[in-house]
C-alpha cells in the first residue's frame, strides 16, 4: 500500500517515464523502439493482474516472463518473506547452510523425478543450466573417463543468456552473433510436427539423427541438454508422447548424460509437477528455476543424481571438489518464499487442477483455430503458443519485419492483457491460480487482438 502511496506522492507517471526512459536499459529490447512509445510501468499487483502507475489494469497473461504461479501480492507468500525477514535476509552457503535453504532441498528431492537426490542452489535459469553444464563436464573427469567434452543440444533450444547456456542455445537471432566467443555443441532437430511432416516423422528424424551421433561420437560427449516436452522460447514446441523417453533411453545406452532444462516447464506448468514425468524419465541432472518461488524471488536449483553427486565426493587432496558457487546461492528469503510456494501449490492441489484447467483451456483456444492467420494452437498444460501465419494452407510465415507478433500483443495490452510474443508465435502462459472465468477473459482480449490485428495487416497488403 505504501509504495503505491509513494510513488503517487513523489512522482508523477510522465516523470516515470521521462526517468525510465534516462536511465533504463531493457533486457530483451530494442531501446529505439522502446523511447519512441509510451511505457508501461507496473506499480503494483493483485491476484492475477498488475497495474500501472495510471491505475489500468492487465492480466498477467504471461506470468511476468513465465513465472508467476500464485498471482501477485498473494498473502502467504509476502508473510513467508516476512517472517524470514525477521530473522535472517541471507547468509552463504559456501561451507555453511541457512535453514530455509535446507528444508526446501528436502522438498525438491521429495517432489523432483525419482533418483534424483541432492540439489545444488543458484540464482537464476542461466546459472542452473550453467551449473548442469559444467558437472556433467567435470563428472567424467571425476570418474578418469578422458575425452567427453562435447555436448549436444536441440535446434532452437534456449537454455539462458550467460555464455555457457547460450553455446547450447541454439536459435540464431539470439545466439549467431555469439558464436566466436562459444564452444560448439552437435545440434540434432527438436521435433516439430507442424512444420516437419507430422509426429512420426519429426520423431523419428531426431532420433535417427541422434543415435547416429552417438554411434560416432559418444566417447567425446558428456552430456545432451533437452528442454523436456515443451521447446518454449522457440515458440512453444511440443515433443510428441514418448520421445522424451526415447532420447533418455539412447542416452543411457551410449553413456552420455542427460541434462533436462525444466527451467520453464517445472513446478506444474505442464500439468505434471515436472514435464519429465508425462514420459516416466528421470534426467541425471535437471535445472529448475523459474516458478520455484511463485515467480516472487530469484532461486534456481540444480538437482543430480546420487551418481552425480558421489563422482565429486573424494578426499580434498584428490581435487574433485566443485568449485562453482554464487554470493547469493541459497538465499534464505528466497528459500522461504519457495517454500511457502511449495506448500500452497499442494494445499491448493494445484498441479492436478492445472491439468484440468488444461482441458478447459483447449475449449477456450479451439475457436481461435478457424481464424484465418492461426496455423497452429499448441499447448502442453496452461503453457500455450499460438503460431500466426501469413498463408495458412502453405504455412507461410509472416516476415520477421512484420513483427505481427510485436504488433498483436501490442493491441492486447491496450485491451487489458499482457504477453510477449515469440516471433510469430503468441505466448499465453497464464499464471496458475487463473480461474476459468479470467482464463475465459484473457483468451476473448487476445483473440480479439489476433483477429484486428491481421485483419489489418492483410488491408495493409492489399
Ligand atoms: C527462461 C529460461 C532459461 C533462463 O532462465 P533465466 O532465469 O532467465 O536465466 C533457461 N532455460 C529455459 C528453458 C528457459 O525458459
Amino acid at each position: 500500500m505504501l509504495t503505491k502511496e509513494l510513488i503517487w506522492l513523489f512522482y508523477s507517471p510522465d516523470e516515470l517515464a521521462a526517468k525510465n526512459k534516462q536511465y533504463l536499459w531493457h533486457p530483451f529490447t530494442q531501446m529505439k523502439d522502446y523511447i519512441a512509445e509510451e511505457p508501461l510501468i507496473i506499480a503494483r499487483g493483485e491476484g492475477v493482474k498488475l497495474y500501472d502507475v495510471q491505475g489500468k489494469g492487465y492480466y498477467d497473461g504471461f506470468s511476468s516472463v513465465w513465472l508467476n504461479v500464485h498471482g501477485h501480492n498473494v498473502p502467504e507468500l509476502n508473510q513467508a518473506i516476512i517472517e524470514q525477514l525477521g530473522k535472517v535476509a541471507h547468509s552463504t552457503l559456501l561451507g555453511m547452510a541457512n535453514v530455509p535453504s535446507i528444508l526446501l532441498a528436502e522438498q525438491l528431492i521429495r517432489l523432483a523425478p525419482e533418483g534424483l537426490t541432492k540439489v545444488f542452489y543458484s540464482d537464476n535459469g542461466a546459472t542452473a543450466v550453467e551449473i548442469s553444464l559444467k558437472m556433467a563436464f567435470q563428472y567424467w573427469q571425476n570418474r578418469g573417463i578422458a575425452g567427453k567434452h562435447s555436448f549436444i543440444t536441440m535446434n532452437n533450444a534456449y537454455h539462458g543468456d550467460t555464455i555457457g547456456a547460450t553455446s547450447v542455445g541454439a536459435i540464431p537471432l539470439y545466439h549467431q552473433v555469439y558464436k566466436p566467443l562459444l564452444f560448439s555443441p552437435y545440434v540434432i532437430p527438436y521435433p516439430y510436427p507442424y512444420r516437419d511432416g507430422g509426429d512420426e516423422a519429426s520423431v523419428n528424424a531426431m532420433l535417427d539423427q541422434l543415435e547416429q551421433l552417438l554411434e560416432e561420437k559418444a566417447s567425446e560427449i558428456a552430456a545432451m541438454i533437452v528442454e523436456p516436452v515443451v521447446q518454449g522460447a522457440s515458440g512453444m514446441i511440443i515433443m510428441p508422447n514418448g520421445c522424451l523417453k526415447k532420447i533418455a533411453e539412447l542416452l543411457q545406452a551410449y553413456d552420455v548424460l542427460l541434462i533436462a532444462d525444466e527451467v520453464a516447464t517445472g513446478f506444474g506448468r505442464t500439468g505434471k509437477m515436472f514435464a519429465c514425468e508425462h514420459d516416466g524419465v528421470t534426467p541425471d541432472i535437471m535445472a529448475v528455476a523459474k516458478g520455484i518461488t511463485g515467480g516472487y524471488l530469484p532461486v534456481a536449483a540444480t538437482l543430480v543424481k546420487e551418481s552425480i553427486y558421489e563422482a565429486f565426493y573424494a578426499d580434498y587432496e584428490e581435487q574433485k571438489t566443485f568449485f562453482h558457487g554464487h554470493s547469493f546461492t541459497g538465499n534464505p528469503l528466497g528459500c522461504a518464499v519457495a517454500l511457502a510456494n511449495l506448500r500452497l501449490m499442494e494445499e491448493r492441489n494445484l498441479v492436478a487442477e492445472v491439468a484440468h484447467k488444461a482441458e478447459y483451456l483447449a475449449d477456450l483456444l479451439k475457436p481461435l483455430a478457424g481464424e484465418p492467420h492461426v496455423g497452429e494452437i499448441r499447448q502442453k498444460g496452461l503453457m500455450a503458443g499460438i503460431e500466426l501465419v501469413r498463408e495458412k494452407d502453405k504455412k507461410e510465415p509472416y516476415h520477421w519485419n512484420e513483427r505481427i507478433g510485436v504488433r498483436v500483443c501490442k493491441r492486447a495490452r491496450e485491451k487489458g492483457l499482457l504477453t510477449r510474443p515469440l516471433g510469430n508465435v503468441i505466448v499465453f502462459i497464464p499464471p496458475l491460480v487463473s480461474t476459468l472465468e479470467e482464463m475465459s477473459d484473457m483468451i476473448s482480449i487476445l483473440t480479439e487482438a489476433i483477429a484486428e490485428t491481421t485483419r489489418h495487416c492483410e488491408e495493409a497488403v492489399q
